[in-house]
């Protein structure tokens, strides 16, 4: 995979990097946001794997290069 835009999805967090690699925006969630994601985790019924993969899905921003 190539380098990514990424735009935190958490409300507290203001977290922006671009041109960066997956790994990168995950080692943030994990840093930061292990709890939140683990509070949706056992909200949803969901494993915080996939709780993680949405939440890495949705702070992805998506640059239209023309
Ligand atoms: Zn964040």
């Amino acid at each position: 995979m190539g380098l990514l835009n990424f735009n935190c999805i958490f409300p507290s967090c203001s977290f922006k990097c671009n041109n960066v690699e997956e790994e990168e925006f995950l080692k943030h969630l994990n840093e930061e946001h292990h709890k939140d994601m683990l509070d949706i985790s056992k909200k949803e019924n969901m494993s915080i794997k996939a709780v993680q993969m949405i939440t890495v899905s949705n702070s992805i921003v998506f640059i239209n290069s023309g």
